[in-house]
């Protein structure tokens, strides 16, 4: 996606472990109207797909994926990363965050995630993989379908993409990165 490629070369700051800072413009301030036109590629690439429920997981896959909700009619769910006192019957995993370097859970209410959906997932980052893997789970977890999941930055270098290729599941990224070798954005073109 040409104008997202324009923007991470020229806002995206390269940081010490491979990390990617785009905080300009997609995970801390953001713009809508890049937004938006991120939530219309992800449309337009699983056109053919049915898919009745976009999820995520917060904080940053909110924004893309309240985006593609409001642009389809669909409900948008979010695993939680902290699990409410006034959630008794949820599903439950564990996720390791190699940008924390810990482990933590996510939860999603039975109530949201049921055996009756066919769910696309968004986020900002595909890097090893670990959250896409704790999201296929608790998909499997509820029986919902798993229709695809959908990235707006993939670092390629990090490998994610095999996890979930290995599962059966398509996979779509916006932008691809192939190194921040000596904090050099290089993208695939
Ligand atoms: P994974 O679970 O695929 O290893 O990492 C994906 C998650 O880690 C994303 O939800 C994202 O929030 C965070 N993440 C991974 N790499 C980066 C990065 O380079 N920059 C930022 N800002 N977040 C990242």
């Amino acid at each position: 996606m040409k104008v997202l490629c324009e923007r991470i070369l020229k806002e995206g700051k390269c940081f010490e472990g491979s990390i990617l800072k785009v905080d300009k413009f997609i995970n801390h301030q953001m713009d809508p109207n890049l937004m938006k036109q991120i939530a219309v590629e992800f449309i337009r690439r699983y056109a053919s797909t049915e898919i009745n429920k976009i999820i995520t997981i917060e904080a940053s896959g909110i924004a893309p994926a309240i985006m593609m909700g409001f642009l389809l009619d669909l409900p948008v769910v979010f695993a939680k990363k902290k699990t409410p006192s006034t959630m008794s019957d949820m599903l439950i995993t564990k996720v390791f965050s190699f940008t924390k370097q810990r482990e933590y859970n996510i939860v999603i209410s039975k109530e949201y995630l049921t055996k009756e959906d066919k769910v696309l997932f968004v986020d900002d980052f595909l890097a090893y993989g670990n959250a896409a893997k704790g999201i296929i789970d608790l998909c499997a977890q509820a029986g919902a379908e798993l229709v695809g999941m959908g990235f707006i930055i993939e670092k390629a270098f990090q490998h994610g993409r095999s996890i979930i290729e290995k599962a059966g599941v398509r996979c779509e990224s916006l932008a691809i990165i192939e190194s921040l070798e000596n904090c050099k954005i290089k993208l695939r073109r």
